[in-house]
């Protein structure tokens, strides 16, 4: 029977035995009416971030199609990461197409955050970066914030043509992903899934009104933010899931702080000055002497210093140092990827030390806030 094998959703032909394949349906979800595949079941429902992901090779390799079609890139960053969640190379890729720059998470910006300054705050990050983008629109998948503005803006800009949403993995695509789905389509009868030749990675398209269709494409892995290297259960104390509460700690020249056992600042020469830390509030900072900090961390990773756990500790790459020099004048932030941002609130400039495990990225940039 015909009905029974195909997916109400995208039409896919179901399977029983590959969870990690196409068209994959857990044998009790065939009791139910009508009967979509595991992957339509996430995006209806969300309730999973596990959809399928790629290397920003594998990703090029397979979307750099875009470039020669004409179409509205809509590239999804994450607020609490910028420079970690941005598409390297995303102006090449694009071709001459517009990309409209939606900024997600910005519900975990203190409440007073002037909204006007971070956009112009991402314009020039943009600038800097090479990127031309039509608009920035900053909201809050998960708050739902924001979202008319988006929708209004994918409306102004793509001009009749396709919508492609990219993104890194972990910046709040697929509760995006959901919310456009809602407003754009009626699921269950219209929901395609087109795939890949040669793999058995698939893309979602919501169709629009004009024939035109909203294509979701996968998550890019980045190893340089420290939310892909920590292990899935410590996810969670890396990531605030609500607005940030910063901390501000004054320090003296040779002082030390410690992001649990994942990252460490030396405040190794300037003069006595506040850092205020934007962090998730489930990750402790502890302050010490810079000259006992090698001691404290060989003593206490896993137990004063966690996460990581103990058991976990030999998973995480190891620290490495990143020397950086904040000039004077002006205000600045120091970028930990994933982690979130340390603000200097001096213009007096610093000389610092950030250790971080290898591989994630460390930059100094003009402050957010
Ligand atoms: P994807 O990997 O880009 O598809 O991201 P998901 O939609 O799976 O979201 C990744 C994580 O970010 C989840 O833990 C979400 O709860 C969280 N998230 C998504 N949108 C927001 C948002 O607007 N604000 C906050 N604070 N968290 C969000």
């Amino acid at each position: 029977d015909d009905e029974m094998i195909h997916c109400a959703g995208c039409g896919v032909k179901l399977q029983l035995d590959d969870p990690g394949k196409l068209g994959y349906v857990p044998e009790q979800a065939l009791l139910k009416e009508p009967v979509i595949c595991q992957r339509c079941y996430r995006i209806k429902h969300y309730n999973d971030a596990s959809a399928i992901t790629l290397n920003q090779d594998d990703f090029l390799r397979l979307l750099g199609h875009i470039g020669s079609t004409k179409s509205l890139v809509v590239n999804i960053v994450d607020i609490f990461d910028f420079e970690g969640s941005m598409i390297s190379g995303l102006a090449r890729f694009v071709g001459g197409n517009p990309v409209l720059l939606v900024v997600n998470k910005i519900d975990l910006l203190p409440k007073v955050t002037n909204l006007n300054r971070i956009v112009n705050w991402v314009q020039k990050q943009a600038k800097q970066l090479g990127l031309k983008i039509v608009d920035v629109v900053l909201c809050s998948a998960k708050r739902n914030l924001g979202f008319d503005r988006v929708i209004e803006a994918i409306g102004e800009h793509r001009d009749g043509c396709d919508v492609y949403v990219v993104g890194a993995t972990n910046v709040g695509k697929s509760m995006l992903i959901n919310r456009l789905i809602a407003d754009f389509s009626d699921l269950e009868a219209e929901l395609t899934t087109s795939q890949y030749p040669g793999t058995t990675l698939d893309i979602v398209k919501i169709p629009l009104d004009d024939g035109k269709s909203i294509i979701d494409t996968p998550g890019i892995v980045y190893k340089h933010r420290l939310t892909e290297l920590v292990p899935k259960r410590d996810l969670a104390r890396i990531m605030p899931d609500r607005t940030i509460k910063p901390l501000v700690f004054q320090l003296n020249e040779q002082q030390t702080l410690f992001f649990g056992g994942l990252a460490r600042f030396d405040f190794v020469k300037g003069e006595r000055q506040s850092f205020t830390c934007y962090i998730a509030s489930g990750l402790k900072v502890h302050r010490t002497k810079l000259e006992r900090a090698d001691e404290l961390y060989a003593e206490h990773l896993g137990e004063l210093l966690t996460p990581p756990r103990k058991e976990d500790a030999g998973e995480l790459p190891p620290l490495t140092k990143h020397a950086i020099s904040i000039p004077k004048g002006g205000k600045h932030d120091v970028l930990i990827s994933g982690l979130g941002w340390i603000k200097l609130n001096s213009e007096a400039g610093a000389q610092l030390v950030v250790h971080a495990p290898k591989g994630v990225k460390v930059i100094a940039r003009d402050a957010l806030i």
